[in-house]
């Protein structure tokens, strides 16, 4: 039940919008509590902005700040750290009507586009003129914009391309205290000032909302890649493949690594023909001019690491098929039971200790976990499979297997996450990662920007 003092605030705000629209039934706001982070308990939002103008984001915001109400910035909401969770009492504020591409400017390659614009949309846009969006997220037919610049977000072509902070030029963003801010440029190259783009990028909704970018692109590679598969008899062995082919100095722009529970788990749903000695898949693809040339070396990195199939294919539709194999291993899972999401990142020569420390950890916790990994920037996504306990947790063995996970990345000189974000669900480990110092750090530039703490709290860091 709301109190009559919360209502007159909230119709206060109504009052205030412009265009966007002011959700407050329970009903329908009830459906904006959750990202896809299904561990993180939700809180209940006091209402949900359906934001269409960068002035009501303004005018929301300016409104929370004199209220303290908490607010949750929201794109698609297809987070895994649970960072677009809802908290108590808070308005979710959604940039994901915010859909305008305003600019496109094919002679600079830039486009200026707002915070909910469809990842795969820009994409479609750019190549309209030659051009490519190269951020890719395996969700990049269903995020935003938005989200994936508030997470730093990676993907598949991230080993040639690098991640979405490599494509931004500047943003418009609204701050805690209804200020609106650009920053950065238009231009390729420009140092005046802090990177206050970058300390954006990444952020996870801590420091204010984004509501629009300028982001960077890139000519599309003249013809279509080359495309190298692999199966082998161990993950070890298919690991041993990624550090030969890094080592030698290959530049794919893709290279993925697929474990047998997950392909397994794709089998049991598409039937896609898994022979019973694949133990792990590795695809490979190169779109550099040279890459029919190069193919042939990654073809003997494939064999020299004991792969027991390895072909290659410039057919487009046949490439097409294996990525689309790779992006059902998240919803394969989701099948099998309850999921918990990992993102740990390592140094990329440590790829096969790490692999096998996954292994060892699954067995020693009875715990099944599924593996994919965007094997050629380190970053490994073991996912843990398991029945809810009857107050929707997950068992404390699944748990200690995380934590055991965490750990050994980051005895590996690695990261507790390579691109999901720390959100809600990462928190209790970050200082693990980061160190008090660090920590205090991050929360003293918080504070510069958010003195009240209203955006996101509880979140990040
Ligand atoms: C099937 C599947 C595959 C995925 N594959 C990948 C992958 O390959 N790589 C990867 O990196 N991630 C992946 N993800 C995770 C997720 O898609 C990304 O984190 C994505 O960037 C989130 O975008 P979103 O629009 O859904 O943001 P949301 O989930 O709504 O929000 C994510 C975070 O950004 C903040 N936020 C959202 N919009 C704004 C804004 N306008 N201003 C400020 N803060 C904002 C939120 O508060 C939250 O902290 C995957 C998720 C799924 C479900």
């Amino acid at each position: 039940m709301r109190d009559d003092k919360a209502t007159g605030r909230l119709e206060d705000l109504a009052a205030r919008l412009t265009t966007s629209r002011l959700l407050t039934d329970h009903d329908v706001t009830d459906a904006y509590r959750r990202d896809h982070a299904h561990l993180v308990a939700p809180g209940r939002p006091c209402g949900v902005l359906l934001a269409e103008r960068t002035e009501d984001v303004a005018t929301a915001l300016a409104w929370a700040g004199e209220h303290g109400v908490p607010v949750v910035p929201r794109g698609a909401g297809t987070g895994l750290a649970g960072g677009a969770t809802a908290t108590d009492g808070c308005l979710i504020v959604s940039t994901a009507q915010m859909t305008a591409i305003r600019e496109l400017e094919p002679d600079d390659m830039y486009a200026v586009v707002e915070a909910g614009v469809i990842n795969a949309d820009l994409k479609r846009a750019a190549a309209a003129h030659g051009l490519m969006y190269s951020p890719d997220p395996s969700s990049f037919e269903i995020s935003t914009i938005g989200g994936n610049l508030a997470t730093n977000a990676g993907g598949l072509g991230c080993v040639k391309y690098g991640v979405t902070r490599d494509s931004v030029l500047g943003l418009e963003a609204v701050l805690a205290d209804g200020r609106t801010i650009h920053t950065g440029r238009r231009t390729v190259k420009g140092v005046a000032g802090l990177d206050l783009t970058g300390l954006f990028v990444g952020s996870e909704g801590s420091l204010g909302i984004i509501t629009s970018a300028t982001v960077t692109l890139r000519p599309r590679p003249r013809a279509d890649p080359v495309t190298i598969v692999g199966s082998f008899p161990s993950l070890r062995a298919a690991a041993e493949a990624v550090a030969a082919i890094v080592r030698q100095g290959i530049e794919p722009s893709l290279l993925e690594l697929i474990d047998r529970n997950t392909l397994q788990a794709i089998d049991d749903w598409k039937h896609i023909g898994l022979e019973p000695q694949t133990e792990a898949m590795l695809i490979a693809q190169l779109d550099s001019p040279d890459a029919a040339r190069v193919a042939r070396d990654v073809e003997s990195a494939y064999t020299a690491a004991d792969a027991d199939f390895a072909a290659t294919s410039s057919d487009a539709s046949e490439a097409a098929q294996l990525l689309e194999m790779r992006r059902l291993a998240y919803p394969a899972a989701e099948r099998l039971g309850h999921c918990l999401v990992e993102d740990i990142g390592v140094p990329r020569s440590r790829l096969p200790e790490m692999i096998e420390a996954i292994e060892r950890i699954g067995t020693e916790h009875s715990v099944t976990i599924l593996t994919v990994a965007h094997a050629g920037d380190g970053n490994l996504h073991p996912t843990f499979v398991f029945e809810a306990e009857p107050d929707g947790n997950a068992p404390a063995a699944v748990w200690c297997a995380a934590d055991e996970t965490f750990q050994t990345a980051l005895d590996f000189g690695g990261t507790l996450t390579g691109e999901h974000g720390v959100g809600a669900l990462k928190r209790p480990w970050l200082e693990h990662e980061l160190g008090c110092d660090i920590l205090q750090l991050q929360q003293a530039i918080k504070t510069a920007l958010d003195p009240r703490g209203i955006m996101n709290p509880g979140k990040a860091y």
